[in-house]
């Protein structure tokens, strides 16, 4: 089985005091930037996708170019969702082979919340699947989730202990200040939150929102428990940019082999120093 849930990669993480990378791929060639460097670099790596990934690449074909990156590169691999609410589109998408899962019902009351995540837990077992939750609520925009600052709020560390009591989840990801997408200005961690939520639970924390997030502020929040850390909007950034000015100094170009590749050599570098930020390389 090529691939895998991420429960082993996180738990072997929490152990020796890294975090796993999880970065968000759409297609053939980001799914060939993030396996290729992963391997090369002997770090375990999760490939994210949101729901609105999956639609616009095909699960079928996601599942399938995941698989063979796993085969081709040798490296065991989590094709994790991203974000999912709907629990038929999860079960559907574990019947098709993904193994790892985020149920996000942080939109949801207390009690909904639970309910909600416990009754994937409960799918989720039948297949050897790992899932992850929300409890807080991040701020910012991730595809077609956006949520106004006003409506975000952070992590209570109680609430935290009861919520994975109840559902069983095998890690959480908390809110304490990363936002999704850009920031407008330094980031602000709320450190004394996470080591609070750190000395109540056991289970792997992770970290969304981390593009923009300073290198030093990620080493502090893998010493208070963060095992997985999410890298979308910078691989983006740097993707993009490296097209725009692949065509800015060559107009007329239109094979896709060339102007696409130099946004792979600008998302690899990116990889690269995320994998060395995490200190994952070398954790295989
Ligand atoms: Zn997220």
């Amino acid at each position: 089985m090529f691939l895998i849930s991420n429960s082993k990669m996180l738990k072997k993480a929490q152990r020796e005091g890294y975090a796993v990378p999880a970065f968000n791929v759409h297609n053939l060639e980001t799914v060939q930037v993030v396996v290729e460097t992963a391997a090369k670099m002997e770090s375990p790596v999760i490939l994210a996708g949101t729901p609105g990934t999956f639609t616009y690449a095909g699960l079928e074909y996601m599942v399938s170019i995941c698989k063979e990156a796993a085969i081709v590169n040798k490296l065991p691999l989590a094709l994790h969702l991203d974000h999912h609410e709907d629990i038929k589109d999860i079960r559907h998408k574990v019947e098709t082979g993904i193994r790892s899962v985020m149920i996000d019902g942080s939109h949801f009351p207390f009690e909904k919340n639970i309910s909600t995540v416990a009754e994937v837990v409960r799918l989720c077992q039948r297949f050897d699947a790992s899932v992850e939750a929300e409890l807080g609520r991040l701020g910012g925009q991730e595809d077609d989730l956006i949520v106004d600052s006003k409506d975000s709020f952070y992590t209570d560390p109680l609430a935290a202990k009861e919520f994975i009591e109840r559902t069983g989840i095998d890690s959480l990801a908390v809110a304490i200040g990363s936002a999704h997408g850009l920031y407008h200005g330094e980031p602000h961690l709320d450190f004394s939150r996470l080591a609070e939520i750190h000395r109540h639970v056991e289970i792997p924390l992770v970290l969304h929102g981390a593009s923009g997030i300073p290198e030093e502020m990620i080493h502090k929040s893998i010493s208070l428990g963060i095992c997985k850390v999410n890298v979308a909007t910078d691989l983006k950034i740097a993707f993009a940019d490296a097209v725009k000015a692949y065509f800015a100094e060559y107009p007329d170009a239109n094979d896709p082999r060339k102007y696409i590749t130099p946004g792979k050599i600008a998302m690899q570098k990116v990889v690269e120093n995320k994998i060395n930020i995490c200190g994952s390389a070398g954790r295989v």
